[in-house]
């Protein structure tokens, strides 16, 4: 099942191209700073270029994600006090009414390997 539509679908695949020898999340800052929504102490909260259509089963209204400013590969990696800023920051948006997902490193569908925290708050009608 495909998680974007066809287009977004389509500029992303063109936009990786990009990045094949450089990760996307370490160059965000120089190379697209439009994505950036807040800038906290640890972490970038940043609009996914590519979002979701679908997630759940419902149509996705608003698609962040919360990315480590340091090139970090696994949860296990961060600091306690870098946790401590993702947990706060999660519990934040969850309470808005988002959804919290990470992929595994192993992950096959994770194409990029610097970790990073989807939020995704959907239209709420399970689409059928
Ligand atoms: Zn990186």
């Amino acid at each position: 099942m495909q998680l974007r539509n066809d287009a977004t679908q389509a500029e992303y695949d063109e936009f990786k191209k990009k990045y094949e020898t450089t990760c996307t999340f370490c160059e965000m800052p120089n190379d697209n700073p439009q994505q950036i929504v807040k800038e906290l102490a640890e972490f970038y909260l940043v609009q996914n270029m590519f979002p979701y259509a679908v997630w759940d089963s419902q149509a996705v209204a608003s698609h962040l994600m919360v990315v480590p400013k340091r090139h970090v590969i696994s949860l296990q990696e961060l600091t306690v006090s870098e946790s401590s800023e993702l947990i706060h920051t999660l519990g934040v948006y969850e309470d808005q009414g988002y959804s919290v997902y990470a992929r595994a490193p192993s992950n096959v569908i994770k194409s990029v390997s610097h970790q990073h925290t989807h939020l995704i708050q959907t239209k709420g009608a399970v689409i059928q």
